[in-house]
């Protein structure tokens, strides 16, 4: 049975797993010690279970637990990679690399950073979102401490070359810090064949609660130091004060070695139901178009459709489907995606977009319901 409105919206958050409140449940109420209480068992009790979700996470992308920094979601590890990576490093240099396209949360602590003095460059995409990396080792100079590129946009689900830019990183002796929030649980991450040396992360994309996140700082060669930017009582090794969220961290923990049971089964379930979705949207209505197409998440496409409008496809959509604009336009203000102008779509099709995100509990019949649902839809306005 469906129930209504079918929830394709998996980009802006995700459905709590059963299995990661359960694990949370024991921390929410009997065991709710403070995890830094190091003089009772209520304090040991939290500060274990801290340890296991600490592990289960850095194990997820081949880090050490030390290298884990729990925050309170990927805004804030953005924030705190961004500003505390340009404050420990203002010796060496002053100037940031980062992408047009990048996640508000990255882009306003770069306006940030250069309204107090940094310099910050901001690199090209081309059509199907990615950079160019000529264009990267171009942008390098001696005063270049930080690389910030996305792992994979929320938008669209274009994948950045990661690999590569790692390379260049530390070929230059640059740090490469990387938004990895949509890209958990979606593709295989390892820190370090990647040359990743920060990296953000979020529970509640990947099934997890909301208001829990994690930054990965590298401890060894290079061994990265950062600025805390929440000042009190030296938790997290100085680098974020604040007591520990215990029952986020423990559904955090949970969420990600879930995300890594059968991964491979399910991102080619997940490519399967995508395909199946966006071939029959394009094969039944002319002229719309994909955007991003070419190396992408599983889970996602962006589509835009010309007319109508996506305010008008979503407000058409909305009993059946819970879907989003690919663009941030509000019914107020009409503004195309910024993430769809910089690959260069005309007003037109950046205003039409919408996306489609699904997730681990997106089912056949689900898919089966939304396409027919959005081809009828979309004729019945476009008449
Ligand atoms: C959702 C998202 C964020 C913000 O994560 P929160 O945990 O909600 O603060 C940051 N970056 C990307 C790419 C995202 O998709």
């Amino acid at each position: 049975m469906i129930s209504f409105p079918i929830f394709l919206d998996n980009n802006a958050t995700t459905k709590l797993d059963p299995l990661v409140l359960a694990a949370m449940m024991p921390y929410l109420t009997d065991n709710y010690g403070n995890a830094a209480s190091v003089q009772h068992s209520y304090g040991w009790v939290a500060d274990e279970a801290v340890k296991i979700a600490r592990q289960e996470i850095a194990t997820t992308i081949n880090a050490l637990p030390q290298e884990i920094v729990f925050t309170s979601g990927a805004t804030e590890s953005d924030n705190l990679a961004l500003k505390g990576v340009w404050e420990a490093y203002k010796s060496k240099g002053n100037h940031i690399i980062t992408v047009s396209t990048e996640h508000k949360a990255v882009l306003d602590s770069c306006a940030y950073i250069q309204a107090h003095g940094g310099e910050v460059t901001y690199l090209n995409v081309d059509e199907n979102g990615q950079i160019d990396l000529d264009d990267l080792q171009k942008n390098i100079k001696s005063t270049t401490i930080l690389i910030a590129v996305m792992f994979a946009n929320n938008e669209t689900g274009a994948l950045q070359p990661i690999e590569k830019i790692g390379e260049i990183a530390r070929a230059n002796n640059v740090l490469f810090f990387c938004d990895a929030t949509q890209a958990i649980g979606k593709t295989k991450i390892d820190v370090q064949n990647l040359n990743i040396d920060l990296m953000a992360m979020s529970g509640h994309k990947i099934h997890g609660p909301k208001g829990i996140g994690a930054l990965y700082l590298r401890r060894r060669s290079p061994r990265v130091t950062i600025l805390e930017q929440m000042n009190g009582g030296d938790h997290e090794n100085g680098r974020r004060s604040g007591t520990l969220n215990v029952p986020g961290i423990v559904g955090m923990g949970k969420a990600f070695s879930l995300a890594m049971d059968n991964l491979d089964m399910e991102i080619s379930r997940l490519e399967n139901l995508r395909d199946d979705i966006e071939n029959f949207i394009v094969q039944n209505i002319p002229n719309c178009h994909v955007n991003g197409k070419k190396n992408r998440l599983p889970h996602v496409t962006n589509i835009s459709f010309f007319e109508p409008n996506s305010n008008q496809l979503l407000a058409a959509f909305r009993s059946k489907l819970a879907v989003s604009a690919g663009s941030a336009c509000t019914s107020a203000k009409n503004e195309p995606s910024y993430v769809l102008e910089a690959m260069g779509l005309g007003v037109e099709a950046a205003n039409s977009a919408i996306r489609i995100s699904l997730s681990r509990f997106t089912s056949k019949e689900e898919i089966d319901f939304a396409k027919a649902f959005i081809v009828e839809t979309v004729k019945g306005l476009q008449l």
